[in-house]
This record gives structure tokens, sequence and C-alpha cells, in this order.
């Protein structure tokens, strides 16, 4: 069993958590139960706050750099929690993800044209 905090494997069983096995990270002390929700660590509230500055205007690459999730992570969560948006969400303005990686790419070539980075 892997711990969520800091990716060591020397985990042991630490009894029981609500009928769930929990778990003892002997490197960090962190316990953890079996198998957490796949949201990677985030929390709702981050996630609503994620998605309330994207619908008030703020840019995919604006929301990472304050909150430090990464733009991917937030195209996911738009087009996971439509739901929770409030109402000027509207599921066309989301932008693809391959276009955005596309973009960075593009970004990247030009600067190491550019640069010194030659090999
Ligand atoms: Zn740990």
């Amino acid at each position: 069993m892997e711990c969520p905090e800091c990716k060591s494997t020397r985990t042991s069983k630490n009894g029981h958590k609500r009928g769930k096995q929990n778990y003892l990270c002997r490197n960090c002390g962190r316990q953890f139960v079996d198998r957490p929700t796949t949201n990677r660590g985030y929390n709702d509230q981050l996630k609503r706050e994620c998605l309330k500055m994207y619908v008030n205007g703020m840019g995919l690459r604006a929301i990472e750099r304050v909150k430090g999730v990464h733009h991917t992570t937030i195209i996911t969560w738009l087009k996971g929690v439509g739901e929770l948006l409030p109402d000027a969400y509207t599921p066309e303005q989301i932008p693809d993800v391959g276009e955005l990686d596309e973009l960075e790419t593009f970004i990247g070539s030009k600067k190491t044209k550019s640069g010194c980075g030659q090999r």
C-alpha cells in the first residue's frame, strides 16, 4: 500500500476505521484508509473555489497559478461536475485539453529555437 502523502510503500496495517482497512505510513506517520477517493488529494472546497474562479472569468492558467492546480485537472473537474456550477456555466466554453497541450508544445518549441539550449 502506497502512502498518499509521501508515496512511500513502508506502510503497515493499522486496524479498521469505519469498516475500512486503515494504514499507517512508517515513513511520515500519516494514517490513511484503503483506496481513498480518486480526486488526487484535492478536496471539494478547493475544487469549488477553482470552478467559481473559472465561472467568474478567470483563465485556467490564472487559476493554476493562484491555486496550484494544474489546468488539465481543472478541465477534468469542469467536465465532471457541471451540475455543481452556477447558471453562468456553459459546457461549450470548456477548452479541449488536447488543444491546450498543442499550444504549450508550440510555445515550448519557439522558446527552444530562440534560446541557447541546442545540443
Ligand atoms: Zn507517508
